[in-house]
């Protein structure tokens, strides 16, 4: 058991999201016998369980599926006895000490210190179609959705390392993946690079954009316009998997928290945000590199600024 929080209901430390960075974070701050109560939305892991497989986490060379690694994560974090609550959080108060974590059913939970590690989600594509045939052929999840698409011709849009994933994962279903990118150079790393281009069945519409995804009862076609010349063309599809980088998860904080200009939160190097005692790790933090191996760092590096916080903040 870990420890609880005071009598007066009061949590030395509340994480909220339970992704890489929350869940190190809450593995140190157990073993630094602080109470620690960690709020996650949905299952912990984050978006690691989305993974199909895992192959630049080190230690494990033969790689692993992101569910494996994200239940190693939360198992690692129970042993030391972190306090894990399925629930949402609505709002976090700053003007009093300690803070008030708002949660769903006009409930709250108080805090000493505060971690938001609440991760990213996938960025929308803007383009006509895309909100209309969500769950309709359009995705932003190959491995939730992708099993639905066996033999099928699907699309992936993007150039980065998701998108290189996507496709190659998707090429093992389908009988076709297109990926459109926007560049002739992609952002993803060689090695996924390599593959893709070697796959028989992925072929690349590249310095192309989606215009429009079109389609009666579900996803039928995608516009496509060349950069350069500004033709058009439409290739049929029957799934379009949208990989186009991420978003923050912050729209719930208040204002006094800085934002970078697309949401991220910004911090100092010890990774407290511009509120004192509420510290920002792993994807949602502005600046970070969006890898397992970073959010773990974060998670831990944010254990030894709150654990130093707490040491000269009065209980
Ligand atoms: P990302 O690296 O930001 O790449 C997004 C891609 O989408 C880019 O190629 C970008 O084009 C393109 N794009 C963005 N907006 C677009 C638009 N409006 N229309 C058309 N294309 C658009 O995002 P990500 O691939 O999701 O990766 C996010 C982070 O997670 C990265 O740090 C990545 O390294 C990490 N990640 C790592 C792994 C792994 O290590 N195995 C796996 C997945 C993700 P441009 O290139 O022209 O900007």
């Amino acid at each position: 058991m870990g420890s609880p929080p005071r009598p007066d209901g009061v949590w030395d430390v509340v994480i909220l999201g339970g992704g890489p960075a929350g869940l190190t974070c809450a593995i140190y701050s157990c073993r630094g016998r602080f109470s620690t109560l960690l709020l996650e939305r949905m299952m912990p892991g984050g978006q690691v369980v989305l993974n199909d497989i895992i192959e630049n986490y080190p230690g494990f060379p033969e790689g692993l599926h992101g569910y494996e690694l994200a239940d190693r994560f939360h198992r690692h974090a129970q042993r030391f006895g972190a306090q894990i609550e399925n629930v949402e959080v609505t709002g976090v108060d700053t003007s009093a000490r300690p803070f008030r974590v708002e949660v769903a059913s006009n409930e709250s939970r108080l805090a000493r210190s505060i971690l938001i590690s609440t991760g990213s989600r996938p960025r929308r594509l803007g383009v006509p179609g895309e909100k209309e045939f969500l769950a309709k052929g359009v995705s932003y999840c190959a491995t939730c959705d992708g099993p639905l698409f066996g033999d099928k011709h699907l699309m992936v849009v993007g150039g980065g390392d998701t998108a290189l994933e996507e496709a190659l994962f998707l090429a093992n279903l389908a009988s076709k993946v297109t990926v459109v990118h926007r560049r002739e150079q992609f952002r993803g790393q060689r090695i996924l690079q390599e593959r893709a281009l070697a796959h028989p069945k992925i072929e690349f519409l590249l310095s192309q954009v989606v215009s429009e995804i079109v389609g009666e009862e579900s996803v039928r076609a995608a516009r496509v316009r060349q950069v350069v010349t500004q033709e058009e063309s439409e290739v049929p599809v029957d799934g379009i998997f949208i990989a186009v980088g991420s978003s923050p998860q912050t729209d719930f904080l208040p204002r006094e928290l800085r934002r970078d200009g697309a949401g991220f939160i910004e911090t100092d190097a010890d990774l407290m945000t511009s509120v004192r005692g509420i510290f920002a790790a792993g994807d949602v933090r502005a600046g970070a590199y969006r890898q397992i191996a970073f959010s773990v760092g974060d998670g831990a590096l944010a254990y030894r600024s709150i654990f130093r916080y707490l040491e000269e903040e009065p209980a």
